[in-house]
């Protein structure tokens, strides 16, 4: 038996960043940037107003007024003949002379000879002209060329998440289509002679597959391309059929027949089926008997059956390696620290995750272990949104010590 750090190095150094392939943008969001982005041209690519007003020379507007002036109004009114009307979109076809402006609306371009704008709301119109009642600096209400980003300024790293800010900025730039890491293929397995898929007629003695579902879900959310296999019954045969639908898929994940029960085969049968064990059981609860193994370049879980105890280490270990496989920079989820809000006794011996609910959010994170730990109650997990890490050694910690918690929450 390993501890749980270790088995998660292992699983980690195990996955390795698939390859790159172009992606729409439209079909871009929450994949991972597999190169750098630089911006082939200034953003924004020129010079323009930031809001509707005229277009001016400052120099042509008087002088910055002092506090002291602006309050009490002193600054009398200049007048600029207007030369142009410029809605965004719009090139100015003559540069602006002195005492001229040019009328102007956010976003287009300031016309060559101008540096500032005067908002609407501090003119006149007069006659062929407009009356300024407040002078303006260079630069006032004005967006720089390149002010977002310069040509050849690095847009995006690598390894970025696309969001849609991400997502927004490759579109300035001007992209579309960009290089996303391949999404790894996730092929879902669940085993057992009693488990009946939902829909199907259930007989006595029989309980639903709900791990195949769970499984299927969290793969998918953790950025995978999901396949559900199907049930294969515990039988060498019928694993041995599912395996080998399985074999195309970057990750195989099986759900139960992986303890020490008469009719536990899966280790037995990948082993057959050509998977070479990395580690079978690992010093935490739940979860305890999960194996990992590869079979060439596939990663291979087989996890408990208990419907926790299968979410709890999908997430300890499958995450991890779908965000490798995904180039994320940091695989896995981030810990948290926390308040806890009431007591926890355990027996020590394993690296505990228990299913916790938050008592409050914050300033100060409180959370509390959730009443029933059975790892058989998928009910923990619908109500439960951390997972409490308690230490090997750790028997007891009361309430007010600071614990470690992991979010179960969509990423
Ligand atoms: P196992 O790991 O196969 O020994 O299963 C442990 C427990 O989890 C047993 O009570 C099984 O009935 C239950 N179980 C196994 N597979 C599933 C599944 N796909 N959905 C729900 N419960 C399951
Ligand atoms: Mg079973």
């Amino acid at each position: 038996m390993i501890e749980y750090k270790d088995a998660l190095a292992l699983v980690v150094s195990a996955a390795r960043t698939l390859p790159a392939e172009m992606v729409p943008l439209a079909r871009a969001l929450g994949r991972t940037l597999a190169r750098d982005i630089k911006a082939r041209e200034d953003i924004p690519p020129f010079t323009k107003a930031t809001m509707d007003g005229f277009a001016v020379r400052a120099a042509d507007t008087g002088q910055a007024p002092t506090a002291a002036r602006d309050a009490s109004g002193a600054h009398s009114p200049v007048e600029l003949r207007i030369i142009e009307d410029l809605p965004a979109g719009r090139l100015a076809r003559r540069a602006l002379g002195p005492g001229q402006a040019a009328r102007i609306m956010t976003g287009a371009p300031l016309p060559p000879g101008a540096d500032a704008v005067v908002m609407v709301e501090d003119t006149e119109r007069s006659g062929l002209g407009v009356l300024l009642r407040r002078p303006v600096r260079p630069g006032d209400n004005i967006g720089l060329a390149g002010e977002d980003l310069k040509k050849g300024e690095t847009a995006l790293e690598r390894g970025a998440v696309l969001g849609p800010a991400e997502i927004g900025m490759l579109a300035a730039a001007g992209l579309a289509r960009v290089p996303a890491v391949r999404r790894p293929t996730v092929a879902v397995i669940a085993t057992g002679d009693e488990i009946v898929e939902p829909g199907k007629k259930k007989g006595r003695g029989q309980i639903r597959n709900s791990n195949g579902p769970a499984l299927t879900a969290m793969a998918a959310r953790a950025g995978a391309d999901a396949r559900y296999l199907g049930i294969a019954r515990d039988r060498n045969a019928s694993l041995a059929v599912k395996l080998a639908r399985g074999r195309g898929a970057d990750v195989l994940v099986l759900s139960g027949g992986v303890s020490v029960g008469d009719h536990d085969l899966v280790k037995e049968e990948l082993r057959s089926g050509g998977v070479r064990p990395v580690f079978w059981k690992v010093r935490i609860k739940p979860g305890k008997p999960v194996f990992f193994g590869r079979r060439g370049r596939q990663l291979v879980f087989g996890l408990p059956g208990n419907p926790t105890s299968a979410m709890v280490t999908f997430q300890l270990f499958v995450e991890p390696a779908i965000d490798r496989m995904l180039g994320r920079a940091e695989p896995g989820r981030a810990t948290t620290s926390a308040v806890l809000a009431g007591e926890i006794v355990v027996k020590p011996g394993r690296t505990q995750f228990l299913r916790g609910l938050i008592v409050d959010r914050g300033p100060v994170l409180r959370v509390a272990p959730y009443d029933d730990q059975r790892s058989g109650v998928l009910r923990s997990m619908v109500r439960s949104r951390v997972l409490i890490v308690v230490p090997a050694d750790v028997a007891r910690l009361d309430a007010g010590r600071e614990v470690e918690v992991i979010f179960m929450d969509g990423r």
